[in-house]
């Protein structure tokens, strides 16, 4: 360290220095919790999609502070509600298609490899951890998943596809080809209740591990931000990585403030 100063630089490259230090050190105490765990849940927010340019739709400036939220009562409700819906969805649609896991689903895709993360519970409704080669079984979607389309009454999966095809032929959505019901993407509306199969597999993948890694979540919303509480209850160690400050901060035994994506491969690389 001690030679660094030795070197004349001028102050932007100084910071660079540091930050690239800090960004090292934090490598390498992620890199030693890893080690020292036998079971570990990763936890995932929009922090974790937003490299692979998903933005963050909760954020000042994101989608929701343009477009208003449709509850799951209007969206049953209201044809309109659900013409709507539909629209906001297939303008989404190229994104969505385009995106590419980063660096950060990569290195967690090879964390549950190695068979060290048990589970990933995700609030992303992108796919994204299943695209980076997550088994699907590993991954708890507590938003849902908006790559699909389910029938509200039978529960029938369908592709997205043919309902756009509908749509764009006809300015409505089908309805459900088995049943006739309504048909909604995979995802978990406002208003609409928690999935309590996935509440229950995340909260007993929690409660199993001894390490629970935080990665791009802003611990805001509940009943997600319970988990992190429930698992520093079990006696698991908190990692948290995210780019702002969070509730759960003092709780952390180990705290990140940067980008996911270069952090997770360099400390994975360091195991
Ligand atoms: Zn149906």
């Amino acid at each position: 360290m001690g030679f660094r100063k030795l070197r004349k630089r001028d102050q932007l490259s100084d910071i660079e220095d540091e930050d690239h230090q800090d960004r090292l050190e934090s490598m390498a105490a992620l890199a030693q919790f890893l080690r020292q765990a036998r079971r570990a849940v990763v936890f995932t927010g929009a922090g974790c999609s937003t490299e692979s340019g998903i933005p963050d739709f909760r954020s000042p400036g994101g989608f929701w502070t343009k477009y208003m939220p449709i509850d799951f009562g209007e969206f049953v409700s209201s044809p309109e509600a659900r013409r709507e819906s539909w629209r906001r969805r297939f303008a989404t649609e190229g994104m969505y298609a385009a995106a590419k896991p980063n660096a950060g689903h990569i290195a967690v895709a090879e964390l549950v490899r190695r068979g060290l993360v048990s589970d990933v519970i995700t609030q992303n409704i992108d796919n994204l951890h299943q695209l980076s080669g997550v088994p699907a079984e590993q991954v708890i979607e507590l938003h849902g998943n908006t790559r699909y389309c389910k029938c509200l009454r039978c529960g029938a999966r369908s592709a997205l596809e043919p309902i756009r095809e509908y749509f764009e032929a006809h300015g409505d959505p089908p309805g459900c080809t088995i049943c006739g019901g309504l048909m909604k993407t995979g995802t978990v509306s406002f208003g609409e209740g928690m999935p309590q199969d996935e509440m229950k597999r995340a909260d007993r993948a929690t409660r199993a591990c001894d390490l629970f890694i935080v990665m791009g979540s802003s611990l805001l919303v509940q009943p997600a931000a319970s988990f992190p509480v429930v698992a520093k209850k079990s006696r698991a160690k908190l990692v948290i990585i995210n780019r702002d400050q969070t509730p759960l901060d003092l709780m952390a035994d180990l705290l990140i403030q940067s980008e996911i994506g270069p952090l997770m491969s360099g400390a994975v690389a360091l195991l």
